[in-house]
């Protein structure tokens, strides 16, 4: 039985790996401040004696006997992440300091989620991890894309200076059961609108594209990242590499709610990135790792999550 640490463990993403971790047997600590997070994510696990939720804020460092640490702690919404974006930068920055730090104390591997984001409004297209990227570092995604680029630069001096065992993964976009409500997210936003009856809000003129990868596939690509070969650091994308434009991501929650709701077109967020789509040759490769999960499929089972909601 292993210990693990899973900082942003109530979140979206965080509570489905909390489950799977607890599933195959090992003790988790679920580290949150709540903040984009919910009790509710985790409810279900909070009786299971292998199980420990603690409340507390990952920019401060908390110590605990541990084995592996995942760090997920941080506002992945735009509206979220730039709600505050000092606290953002902080949380990236301070978060990975003090996993890092735990993690060379205890001798423990290290996971850092970090994102498709590191690339900017990418000029090369799909995005390799050779690709350094293309971000406005004074713009308002800045906060969340610079503090995430500079917690794999704090990743691979603690690999180079410290030798700590590190396993960096890109994440993109990804969806599921158990997003908030209010995310702000495309997905999440189109499948509550059409469910309600209001307004589909499209930014800008919706030819800009994002490849969307169920939660299911893409936890199980951070488990496997986690176990692969010491030698196997990343950073490696992990993402469904199938592009949609976000006028074709509304046609097919519409028909798939069998949604009245009429598209409404408002100005395009600043630095929104044009297009975006994973190159996974190297998940396929190192970790024998691709998504299975058709965003049809993916989104039924989102649409019965949110339904189950209202
Ligand atoms: P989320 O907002 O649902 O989860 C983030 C969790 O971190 C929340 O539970 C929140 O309360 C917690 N948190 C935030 N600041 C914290 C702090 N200072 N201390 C402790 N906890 C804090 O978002 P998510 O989609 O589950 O994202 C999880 C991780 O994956 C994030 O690091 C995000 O950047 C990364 N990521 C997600 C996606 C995606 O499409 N879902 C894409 C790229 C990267
Ligand atoms: N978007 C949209 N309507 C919404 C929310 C988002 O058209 O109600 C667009 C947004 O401008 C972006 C894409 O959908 O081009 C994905 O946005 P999201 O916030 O989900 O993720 P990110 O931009 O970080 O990839």
């Amino acid at each position: 039985m292993k210990k693990i640490l899973v900082t942003g463990g109530a979140g979206f993403l965080g509570s489905h790996l909390c489950n799977l971790l607890i599933e195959q047997g090992n003790e988790v600590i679920c580290l949150d401040n709540l903040f984009t997070g919910q009790k509710k994510n985790i409810e279900h696990l909070l009786t299971n004696s292998s199980f420990e939720f603690v409340r507390h804020d990952i920019v401060n460092y908390y110590d605990c006997e541990v084995d592996e640490i995942y760090n997920l702690a941080c506002p992945a919404s735009p509206i979220h992440y730039q709600y505050n974006p000092v606290k953002t930068l902080k949380t990236s920055v301070m978060g990975a300091i003090n996993s890092l730090d735990l993690a060379m104390a205890k001798k423990a591997k290290v996971f850092q989620a970090s994102t498709s984001e590191v690339y900017g409004d990418p000029e090369e297209h799909p995005q390799k991890e050779s690709y350094r990227g293309n971000v406005n570092p004074i713009g308002i995604r800045a906060c969340y894309d610079e503090g995430k680029r500079c917690a794999e630069t704090l990743f691979f001096d603690f690999y180079r200076e410290h030798h700590v065992d590190i396993k960096v993964v890109r994440i993109f976009n990804t969806y599921g059961p158990n997003m908030h409500p209010e995310d702000g997210r495309v997905v999440s936003n189109f499948i509550m609108q059409a469910l309600r009856g209001e307004d589909i809000t499209i930014y800008g003129d919706g030819e800009q594209t994002r490849s969307f990868c169920y939660a299911s596939d893409l936890i199980d690509g951070f488990v496997k990242m986690m176990n692969s070969e010491k030698k196997i650091t990343g950073p490696i994308n992990l993402g469904n590499p199938i592009e949609f434009s976000m006028l074709e991501l509304a046609e097919l929650v519409l028909k798939k709610t069998e949604s009245k709701s009429k598209l409404v077109f408002k100005p395009l967020p600043a630095d929104d990135p044009v297009k975006r789509r994973p190159d996974i040759t190297l998940a396929k490769e190192q970790l024998n790792w691709e998504p299975k999960i058709k965003l049809e499929d993916g989104l039924d089972q989102t649409i019965q999550y949110f339904k189950q909601l209202l």
